[in-house]
Formats: C-alpha cells, sequence, structure tokens
C-alpha cells in the first residue's frame, strides 16, 4: 500500500484528496495534512469583508469530510518538508512519510515586502478567512464614520480579479447604504493597464473595467509600486512603460484594501531543487518536480513564469479552473506511476474568472490561459453575481460530500458555451 500525502486542504489539496481516492480506490492509504482544522471557499472571502456573507457560511470541518471517504487528516501544519528523504516534518516535530507527496499549501503572503502592508500594519487583505473577518469589522467601523478608500494590488501580485471585485463590492455597499459619495475611492495597482489582471488581458478587458472603473467613479493608478503604509496614508510611486519614476503620490485613506505579492510557504522555501527563487514549486507539464519524481505541486504554490515582462513587477494568476486541471493530470499521473507507467497526463491551464460587483459582474474565459489563445471571451451581467453564488455552493456541497468530479470542465465551460451561442 502506498501512503500519498497532500499538503494544504484548501482549493486544491481537498479535490486533490477526492480525486485520487476516487481513482485509486481504497488500497492506497491518503494524508491530507493542513495547518488549520476547517476548509475555506476562498473567493467567497470579499463577501464576507463587506459583510455580507458570513464565516461559516464557507467554513467546513475538514477531518469529518475526508473520514467519509477513507482519507486521513492531520491538522498540524507542515514545519519542513525533507524530499531528499521522503519525509516531512509537522510542527509538532513528528515526522510523516511518504511515497507520493502533492504541495497544494497556496501561497505565503509577502506583506513583510512593504513597510506598513497587511492587516499587521495598516491596510485589510482579504487573502485568507481570518483577515477577511478582520476586514469585515473594519469595514463596519468605516461606515459609521466613511473617508477616502484606497484598494488595489501590489507589485509582485499576481491576484488581481478579487483587488478589482472588493472596489466594486465596496461601491455597491455604500451606494446601498446612501454614502458614496463621501467616499473617494482610488484603485492602485501594479498592472501596466487597468483589465491586465497578469494575462495580458483577457478579451477587451482593459476597456470593460476601464469603462466599470469610470462608472462608479473610481480613479486609478496604474504601474504602481507602493513604497510604504503609514497610519492613514499610502505613498505609492507611479513608473512609466520604461519602468522609470514619472509621479509620486500621496494618498490619504480611512479604509485600505490591498493584495500583496505571494510566494511560496516557510515549509519548501529554498529547498534546491524543489523551488524557485520565490519558493515556489517548480513543475514539468505533468505537475511533477523533475528533480523530486515522487513530489506534485497543484495551486497557487506552483511556479508559472509571468506572462510578461511589466514596467512593474506582475505575476500570472492561479485561478479555479487552471487549480482544477492541475489536480486532475497529477491524480492520473500518480496513478501512472503507482502502475510502474510515465506520467503522461498535463493540466489544461485555461481560467474562467467571474468578477462579481455585487449588483452584476464580468465573467471571463482565457482558453489557454496564457496567450495566444483559443478562446478569448467575457461578457458582463447580474447574472455572473448570481452564477458566483450558485458556484459557491456547489463546490462546498462538493467538498462536503466528497465527490471528485471536476465542475469547470463538466458544468462552467458548458454554461458559459450556451451563453456564447446566445449572444451569436
Ligand atoms: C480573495 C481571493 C479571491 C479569489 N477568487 C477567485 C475566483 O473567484 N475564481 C478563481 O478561479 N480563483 C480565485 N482566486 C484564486 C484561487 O482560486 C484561490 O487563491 C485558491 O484558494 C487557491 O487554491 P490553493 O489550493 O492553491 O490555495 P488555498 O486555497 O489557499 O489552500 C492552501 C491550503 O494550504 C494550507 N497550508 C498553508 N500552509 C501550510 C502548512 N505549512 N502546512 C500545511 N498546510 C498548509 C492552508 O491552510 C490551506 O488549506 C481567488 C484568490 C483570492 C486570494
Amino acid at each position: 500500500m502506498a501512503h500519498i500525502v497532500i499538503l494544504g486542504a484548501g482549493i486544491g489539496g481537498m479535490p486533490m484528496a477526492y480525486e485520487l481516492r476516487s481513482l485509486l480506490g481504497p488500497a492506497e492509504h491518503i494524508t491530507v495534512v493542513s495547518n488549520c482544522a476547517t476548509f475555506h471557499f476562498v473567493p467567497s472571502n470579499p463577501w464576507v469583508a463587506v459583510n455580507w456573507r458570513k464565516r461559516a457560511a464557507i467554513e467546513l470541518e475538514i477531518a469529518p469530510c475526508l473520514a467519509r471517504k477513507g482519507i486521513a487528516f492531520d491538522g498540524v501544519g507542515a514545519k519542513r518538508l525533507r524530499p531528499e528523504r521522503n519525509e516531512v516534518e509537522l510542527d509538532d516535530g513528528r515526522v510523516l512519510a511518504y511515497d507520493f507527496l502533492v504541495i497544494a499549501t497556496g501561497p505565503k503572503l509577502a506583506f513583510d515586502e512593504i513597510p506598513g502592508l497587511g492587516p499587521k500594519g495598516h491596510t485589510q487583505s482579504v487573502c485568507q478567512i481570518d483577515h477577511a473577518v478582520m476586514a469585515g469589522q473594519a469595514w463596519d467601523r468605516f461606515v459609521s464614520a466613511p473617508g477616502p478608500v484606497v484598494v488595489g494590488a501590489a507589485q509582485g501580485a499576481s491576484c488581481f480579479g478579487p483587488a478589482y471585485e472588493f472596489a466594486f463590492i465596496m461601491d455597491t455597499d455604500l451606494r446601498r447604504r446612501k454614502i458614496r459619495d463621501r467616499v473617494p475611492m482610488t484603485f492602485v495597482t501594479s498592472e501596466p493597464y487597468v483589465g491586465h489582471l497578469g494575462l495580458a488581458g483577457v478579451g477587451d478587458s482593459k476597456t470593460m473595467l476601464e469603462s466599470a472603473l469610470r462608472e462608479r467613479h473610481i480613479k486609478w493608478i496604474c504601474n504602481a509600486r507602493i513604497l510604504a503604509v503609514e497610519e492613514g496614508k499610502m505613498l505609492v510611486a507611479e513608473h512609466d512603460e520604461n519602468g522609470a519614476v514619472k509621479k509620486q503620490h500621496e494618498l490619504p485613506f480611512v479604509y485600505s484594501m490591498v493584495l500583496p505579492a505571494f510566494k511560496g510557504i516557510d515549509a519548501v522555501f529554498g529547498i534546491d531543487g524543489l523551488t524557485n527563487p520565490r519558493g515556489f514549486i517548480v513543475v514539468d507539464e505533468h505537475q511533477r518536480n523533475p528533480v523530486f519524481k515522487n513530489v506534485y505541486a497543484v495551486g497557487v504554490c506552483v511556479a508559472i513564469p509571468p506572462v510578461e515582462v511589466t514596467p512593474v513587477p506582475t505575476g500570472a494568476p492561479k485561478t479555479g479552473y487552471m487549480i482544477e486541471s492541475m489536480v486532475t493530470a497529477t491524480a492520473h499521473n500518480i496513478a501512472a506511476q503507482l502502475k510502474g507507467l510515465q506520467p503522461d497526463a498535463r493540466a489544461t491551464w485555461n481560467a474562467i474568472c467571474l468578477a462579481d460587483f455585487g449588483d452584476g459582474g464580468i465573467a471571463f474565459v482565457a482558453l489557454p490561459q496564457i496567450p495566444p489563445r483559443n478562446v478569448n471571451w467575457y461578457a458582463q451581467g447580474k447574472w455572473v453575481h448570481v452564477a458566483k453564488l450558485v458556484f459557491e455552493k456547489y463546490f462546498m456541497r462538493k467538498m462536503k460530500k466528497g465527490m471528485s468530479e471536476p465542475i469547470y470542465e463538466k458544468y462552467a465551460l458548458k454554461a458559459l458555451g450556451i451563453l456564447r451561442l446566445k449572444e451569436k
């Protein structure tokens, strides 16, 4: 019996466990290790941060869900991986041996790269559920004494969609409260233009998102490098297309949320042959590390180069559809290796992004995510908000029941295909 260990129980790790169990049957031993006892549906964090959603609605106890499928769970986090010995040291000093390892630990949030950034400094975050809850408490205080808002994504960030989403959600919430007129809003981003999204744009995302920001009276600063954040003040250098500083901004705020750059978690950082200099896991086209051939990686922890060089550094986003395809390929490749075959499945690395505005939204479809693309499509409407709610409900159900079917391939792509046909 082989022992397959999955590090991380998020959007990548949980489906990974279920797909492996479904493909391998009961014979193999599967253990999921996380540093937290609960699963969180991260894409709904922005709703938690304006108190539209309660934490409990997007949180699940991991152990009972996995137990139903005969999958072991350890909630003590990984302290250090030793891939040359096929071992993971856990935070309490125990050592877990594995035959195959799948790393699905998401990102470490690099707030420390900018003085004053993050929940321990002066800006809020929606990246983790604890942060989103804190952001929601700060939002309650803010709406009783509103003032300027600064929202966006820092230099080196790769996750831009949620920054736009949160800007629009805040705008919707403030309009509903009839206090939008008291809140000047500025969107600050390292992207070279609005709608770049770390993807060199998707369809007409530039025009669409610019127009959405304009309609909602949200000013923007692109090619922005955040120098420091102080109490109520953000210092930003705006660069030109050659990377030279063209203007310095001092932006006052009463509320601010900024997506940081990501890097790899400490447990894997700096392992020769396994990670790149930012601590992301290097994988081949089969999601397998080229040096440690029993180690795979899925999700945000995977090293993917930026889509293009930008004046201020930006990264390529890793989104749900792409992660799902990494999971499916990894499950097949581990099954192949167990049979003594070579891995041959590849992830599609497609992207579908639903950017919710609270009262509508934009859907982007990029197949594949990295240009040039076969499909480069977007559409907007109230249905995007509804689609996102349906998606959350379905994903939570899938995690609770231990379903292994891929959602994007089976449903999302087909639903969006029908919409495209209707459009034509
Ligand atoms: C705010 C936000 C909104 C997003 N919205 C969307 C969206 O609408 N659509 C979309 O397609 N994508 C979206 N994404 C991108 C992406 O889908 C998510 O980031 C997704 O959660 C990534 O999945 P993951 O499994 O790689 O990481 P995560 O879901 O973050 O899971 C990482 C797991 O690793 C665990 N872990 C961390 N450290 C350790 C350790 N030392 N030992 C053991 N376990 C550890 C964590 O507890 C967690 O369980 C969004 C991202 C963010 C931040």
